[in-house]
């Protein structure tokens, strides 16, 4: 018998998939295999959850951190209205390109922009040019960056925003790692004054996390 994590992905996908384009996200994850890219994008149901999170917070500017293809960012900006923004942030160039040749194909480019280069600089450009807040941030970069991604996110998403961290549940955390980065970022929102935050597990290949967090 499979993995019960898979069996469980498996059936949200089987139950719920044919309410969304997952011929669209399918390409979009064997262009990303073609150019080379790591298979480390969100689920499909995951995908699922974050549109089902923009929608209901009505967010019209997200925050991404990590692009990676474009797999979670397309997921993001379909669920925007039209004059909605998503930014993206991807530190290598051919994951930047892959990622707009991918937005392009699932025919959200104009609502998207993308930004090369380390997060950290991109975050405190956006910061020191005052941009108009963000609703959502979506954090899924380089692990030992979160704790400084979650600290700049907070100057950018407004009172009442939503700060979504992928990859909670793994990096050692349930085997008692208390000082890698999850470990941390984990921590870091718990004690947060401005945050209150769930958890919610996740079911791919294994169980990993996702956190939510509102911003008082
Ligand atoms: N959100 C994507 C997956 C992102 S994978 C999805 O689910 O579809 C993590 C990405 O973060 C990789 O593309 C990696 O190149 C990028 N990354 C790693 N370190 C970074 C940094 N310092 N700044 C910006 N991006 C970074
Ligand atoms: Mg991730």
């Amino acid at each position: 018998m499979a993995e019960l994590s898979v069996q469980i992905d498996s059936y949200i996908n089987g139950v719920l998939g044919h309410r969304y384009d997952m011929a669209l996200y399918d390409e979009i994850l064997t262009a990303a295999q073609a150019a080379g890219l790591p298979p480390i994008s969100i689920s499909a149901s995951q995908g699922q959850l974050l549109h089902i999170l923009v929608r209901l917070t009505g967010a019209r500017r997200i925050l991404e951190i990590g692009s990676l293809g474009g797999y979670s960012g397309t997921w993001l900006a379909s669920a925007l209205p039209d004059d909605g923004k998503l930014v993206t942030l991807e530190l290598d160039p051919k994951h930047a390109a892959a990622a707009k040749s991918n937005f392009k194909r699932a025919g959200v480019y104009d609502k998207v922009t993308v930004i090369e280069g380390p997060a950290s600089e991109s975050l405190h450009r956006l910061i020191a040019d005052d941009v108009e807040p963000f609703d959502m941030a979506f954090i899924d970069a380089d692990k030992p960056g979160y704790v400084g991604y979650l600290h700049q996110a907070l100057q950018l998403v407004r009172k009442g925003g939503v700060i979504l961290g992928d990859n909670t549940l793994s990096h050692g955390v349930l085997e008692g790692d208390q000082d890698g980065g999850i470990a941390k970022f984990n921590k870091a929102v718990a004690q947060h004054p401005r945050l209150m935050s769930a958890i919610i597990p996740v079911m791919k290949d294994k169980v990993d996390g996702f956190s939510i967090s509102i911003v008082n």
